[in-house]
C-alpha cells in the first residue's frame, strides 16, 4: 500500500472527517496519532489510550520520543487473525511513522497484552539499515518489545525473560547455516534474523553495564539526541560505529563483527550466567543472588513511579 502525504488543504473533506488526529508531546518531540475511519468516539478514545501507553513505554531514557517528529496511523481490519494487531509496519517515506492494523473487535485488554505496537514504535530508535542490517533492526525492536513492556507494567518481568528466551529458542531451531547479515526474507530465516538480533542487543546491553558503567538505553538516548534521523539510510557498520562514539568504546562494533559473520545462533551461555538465568525444561529458573537479581531488575524493572503501573497480564499471543 502506498501512502502519500499531502498538505491538509489538498485532502478531500471526507478524508479529513474520517481521520481523528491528535499530537502527543514529550519535551520538544511530537508523535502524531491518526485513527482512520473509526466512527465510535468511545472506541477512538480507547485506541488513543492504548497507543499513548505504548508510546509512553517507548520513550528514550530522558523522556522524549526518539524522533523530533513522527506519526502512528491506526486502521481497523476485519482480517480473521489470532492477533489483535494482525499487521504493523514502519514507514520512512518523507516522514517516519508506524502503521498499525487493529482487528475491529479487539478489546483494550487484548491490545494492551499484544507486543506489536511497542515493537513497531521501537523501530523509531534506529535509521533504515537495509537488508544486511535487518537483523539489527528487528533485533532491537524484538529486545525492546519485551523490555519496555516489562518496565511499563504491561508484562511481568520474569515473563519478559521467558519470552526473550522463547524467541532465542525459536532462533536456534531456525538456524540455516547462512551468515546472519546475508539472510534475506526467505522462508525459515525470520526467526533467526529477529532473535539472533535480539541476542546482539542483550549482549551489548550486558557488556555496557558490566564494563562501561552505562546502558543501552543511555547510548540510544545520546544517539537519538545527536545523530538520529528517521528517514536516513545507514550501512549497519556505520550505525554501530555511531553507537560506539555515543558510548565512548567499541562494544557495538566488536559484537557486530562477531554476530554479522556467524552462521549459527550465538551462544548466550555467558549472558545467562551473568543474569542468573538457566533453562529448566521449557521454562527458566532464576538465581536469587543479590548480584543477578539486581542486574535482571536493572534491565526489566519499571523506571517510573509504581503508582503509574497497572496489573500485567499473565499471557498473550506471541509472534514471530
Ligand atoms: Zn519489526
Amino acid at each position: 500500500m502506498r501512502i502519500f502525504f499531502l498538505p491538509l488543504s489538498l485532502l478531500p473533506a471526507v478524508c479529513l472527517a474520517a481521520t481523528e488526529s491528535r499530537v502527543l508531546q514529550a519535551g520538544d518531540t511530537r508523535l502524531r496519532v491518526e485513527i482512520v475511519e473509526v466512527d465510535d468516539p468511545a472506541r477512538v478514545r480507547m485506541l488513543q489510550r492504548w497507543i499513548q501507553e505504548a508510546a509512553e513505554a517507548t520513550k528514550t531514557q530522558s523522556g522524549r520520543y526518539p524522533l523530533p517528529d513522527a506519526y502512528v496511523r491506526i486502521e481497523e481490519t476485519d482480517r480473521d487473525d489470532d492477533s489483535p494487531v494482525p499487521w504493523g509496519q514502519t514507514r520512512r517515506r518523507g516522514e517516519t511513522g508506524v502503521l498499525l492494523y487493529v482487528r475491529r473487535d479487539a478489546s483494550y485488554e487484548q491490545l494492551r497484552a499484544d507486543w506489536t505496537a511497542v515493537h513497531e514504535l521501537s523501530h523509531l530508535f534506529h535509521p533504515y539499515l537495509g537488508d544486511s542490517g535487518r537483523w539489527l533492526a528487528e533485533g532491537l525492536a524484538s529486545y525492546y518489545q519485551n523490555v519496555s513492556r516489562a518496565r511499563a507494567g504491561m508484562l511481568d518481568a520474569e515473563e519478559a525473560w521467558r519470552r526473550l528466551d522463547a524467541g532465542f529458542r525459536r532462533g536456534e531451531a531456525a538456524s540455516t547455516g547462512a551468515r546472519l547479515d546475508a539472510m534475506g526474507r526467505e522462508r525459515g530465516g525470520t526467526m533467526r534474523v529477529y532473535w539472533a538480533g535480539a541476542a546482539y542487543w542483550l549482549e551489548a546491553d550486558l557488556a555496557l553495564r558490566r564494563d562501561s558503567g552505562t546502558t543501552l538505553d543511555a547510548v540510544l538516548d545520546r544517539y537519538a539526541d545527536c545523530c538520529l534521523h528517521g528517514t536516513d539510510s545507514l550501512a549497519p557498520q556505520d550505525f554501530v560505529s555511531a553507537l560506539d562514539r555515543a558510548a565512548g568504546n567499541d562494544t557495538f562494533s566488536a559484537l557486530y563483527r562477531r554476530y554479522a559473520a556467524t552462521r549459527v545462533f550465538p551462544s548466550l551461555a555467558d549472558a545467562y550466567a551473568q543474569l542468573g538465568i538457566s533453562r529448566d525444561g521449557d521454562g527458566l529458573a532464576f538465581a536469587r543472588t543479590a548480584k543477578t537479581t539486581q542486574l535482571r531488575d536493572a534491565i526489566m524493572a519499571s523506571q517510573r513511579s509504581p503508582s503509574t503501573r497497572s496489573a500485567a497480564p499473565a499471557s498473550s499471543p506471541s509472534r514471530p
